[in-house]
């Protein structure tokens, strides 16, 4: 799953990985509540469940073979 970083917007992957039905289960707000994840960044916010990101099905370009 994915965060967008609260201080400059860039989304990042973290190394939490739930099947949506997981995630969809408010039973498991607790799991979500004060985590902290940092950005490439640096910096470091603490997030909530609806701040998670699914990944995207389709593979994220890498953007360099164009420069
Ligand atoms: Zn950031």
């Amino acid at each position: 799953m994915r965060l967008r970083c609260k201080t400059c917007g860039v989304e990042f992957p973290t190394n939490v990985s739930l099947d949506r039905e997981v995630f969809e289960d408010e039973r498991l707000e607790d799991i979500f509540t004060g985590r902290s994840h940092t950005c490439p960044s640096g910096h470091t916010n603490q997030y909530e469940r609806r701040d998670y990101l699914f990944e995207r099905s389709e593979p994220e370009s890498l953007n360099r073979a164009e420069r």
